[in-house]
């Protein structure tokens, strides 16, 4: 999956803690790829079990040691530019006083949504993954350990923007939440099955633009129904509000 997109690039991990402190370097276990190259330099990576195996182990500790705090995870994954960051800012903001939500961002490049949720005031690691294309289970881990999440909090890791790889690396989390906006198209659910096929929740999102695409909700959610049976589909507008109750009463539930 990550064949030519440099995610095995360990050296390019940052992470930048709440206090803004240096970035530090963030070992990265996918460094266990197979790779292979050929007369254009262009890698061949082969992913092998024993790469999910060593991050199900740590994927595993951390599920261990946010369990014995009290704390839930929330793995929200989605294409970039779905509505991650904007639904967290509404949810943060109105759920205020009643739930204490840590973030742990994950981007290539820059602090941009950790800003965002520093000031929807949440407590924020950003970390900036380089050329790496998904969080794994090291990273969280590291990312947990500066963020010091309180019992009874909920700890919501924003994925990187991508279909593809974030589906296969157990971060320790307790849901597994993908956002589709309406905007991608009602076809992703089926092209990207792996992603949706693990998740707890599919939020489809930006609902408000509804009323200018051709975007058929009864199809994508009929898919998604085919491709998760357990999953549970929620409309919401980060915009207008539009949903946004049922989403932060499935967040709200011990
Ligand atoms: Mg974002």
């Amino acid at each position: 999956m990550c064949g030519t997109c440099g995610c095995s690039d360990g050296a390019n991990i940052r992470l930048l803690t709440p206090e803004g402190a240096e970035p530090a370097q963030v070992s990265h276990h996918h460094g266990d790829h197979t790779h292979s190259h050929d007369d254009e330099g262009d890698r061949t990576v082969v992913l092998q079990e024993k790469v999910l195996a060593r991050n199900d182990v740590l994927a595993q500790q951390n599920r261990d040691w946010l369990q014995a705090r009290g704390v839930r995870a929330v793995n929200l994954m989605s294409s970039p530019g779905a509505g991650k960051t904007t639904l967290l800012e509404r949810t943060a903001t109105d759920l205020a006083g009643q739930l204490v939500i840590s973030v742990i961002e994950g981007d290539q490049e820059t602090a941009l949504d950790a800003d965002r949720m520093r000031r929807a005031g949440c407590r924020v690691v950003q970390v900036n993954t380089g050329t790496g294309c998904h969080l794994d289970a090291a990273m969280v881990s590291q990312a947990l350990q500066s963020l010091d999440p309180p019992a009874g909090s909920v700890v919501v890791i924003e994925n990187v923007g991508n279909l593809v790889c974030p589906a296969l690396f157990d971060l320790g989390e307790a849901h597994r939440t993908v956002l589709a906006s309406v905007a991608e198209g009602a076809d992703k659910p089926v092209k990207y099955p792996h992603m949706f096929r693990t998740a707890d929740l599919v939020l489809v999102s930006k609902t408000d633009l509804l009323p200018h695409l051709d975007f058929d909700l009864g199809r994508c959610t009929a898919d998604i129904g085919r491709i998760s049976p357990g999953a549970q589909v929620l409309p919401v507008s980060a915009r207008t509000g539009d949903g946004c109750l049922k989403w932060y009463d499935w967040l709200l539930r011990p």
